[in-house]
């Protein structure tokens, strides 16, 4: 990746930014059928997004991500 290239893409600090202000102690159930809350426990679930074209991305649990 040219140093171009790289400065097309934001920091994880943006990203993470992004999720926590949209997810912060929310609950969903997954697509695997396993459930997630976000940011109030260090035991729940992990999540793993498999990444598609536009909405045909899946959101799962890590459990089920491999
Ligand atoms: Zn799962």
């Amino acid at each position: 990746m040219t140093n171009k290239q790289k400065q097309a893409y934001s920091e994880p600090e943006a990203l993470k930014d992004i999720l926590f202000q949209a997810l912060y102690n929310k609950r969903f159930l997954l697509e695997c059928g396993h459930c997630i809350s976000f940011f109030n426990s260090t035991l729940g679930n992990d999540l793993t997004l498999k990444n598609g074209l536009n909405k045909d991305f899946k959101v799962i649990c890590s459990q089920c991500g491999y």
